[in-house]
């Protein structure tokens, strides 16, 4: 049986195709969006729905084919939600790869499955808001980048002992956006000490697109 035929449990919270990356080493690319539904963390500023587990938000069971038959860009993007919390993402990206897309997929790192080494990690911990879910040791190795919201600045220090030996990947600090205003300059003083890391903005919400 094709992949793209397989029946798969997860729970598609929504689509958004012909959009850009907004944030971190892909931005500005041309990019669909699969966002699944659920996320254990529950960070309190989360701009996803998902502070509270995302337990009310609408989600359906979807059929790979029918996914696919959406996808209009060069790059899937997998987001959440936290993606690896659904046993059948390994399914999802070898499909999308399968059918020749460019896979993405965003994380806290709370969570491990086998995904295909082809496809792009971005890391974003969340385990100095939420210790109860630290960042499985795999994805320190694994992440193709690492993306750390800024809020206070002190996320730096906390993840310090991981980011050392992390020089081979792009480490991106992004200003929590409910307070940009006071973030960014804490960034710009960060880079100082840290100028191989580099400054991410969420692109998508200066421009006004999703
Ligand atoms: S880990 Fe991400 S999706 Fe989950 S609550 Fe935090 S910001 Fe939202």
């Amino acid at each position: 049986m094709l992949r793209s035929n397989l029946k798969i449990k997860l729970p598609i919270h929504e689509t958004f195709q012909n959009t850009v990356q907004g944030e971190g080493f892909w931005t500005g690319a041309l990019a669909d969006f699969i966002r699944l539904a659920g996320c254990p963390v529950r960070c309190p500023w989360c701009d996803t729905g998902y502070a509270n587990g995302g337990k009310s938000l609408p989600s359906e069971a979807r059929a790979i084919s029918e996914l696919l038959a959406e996808l209009q860009s060069p790059r899937a993007v997998i987001t959440g939600g936290e993606p690896f919390i659904h046993s059948d993402l390994p399914e999802l990206v070898g499909a999308l790869l399968d059918a020749g897309k460019q896979v993405s997929i965003e994380t806290s790192g709370a969570c491990w499955q086998d995904v295909s080494p082809a496809c792009w990690i971005t890391l974003s911990p969340k385990e100095h808001v939420n210790p109860k879910y630290p960042v499985q040791e795999i994805f320190w190795q694994r992440a193709n980048e690492i993306k750390l919201v800024i809020s206070t600045g002190e996320e730096v220090d906390f993840y310090s002992k991981y980011l050392q030996d992390r020089s081979h990947i792009p480490v991106f600090l992004q200003p929590e956006w409910s307070v940009k205003e006071r973030a960014v300059p804490i960034i710009l003083e960060l880079l100082k000490q840290h100028p191989s890391y580099r400054l991410s903005l969420q692109t998508h919400k200066f421009i006004g697109v999703q």
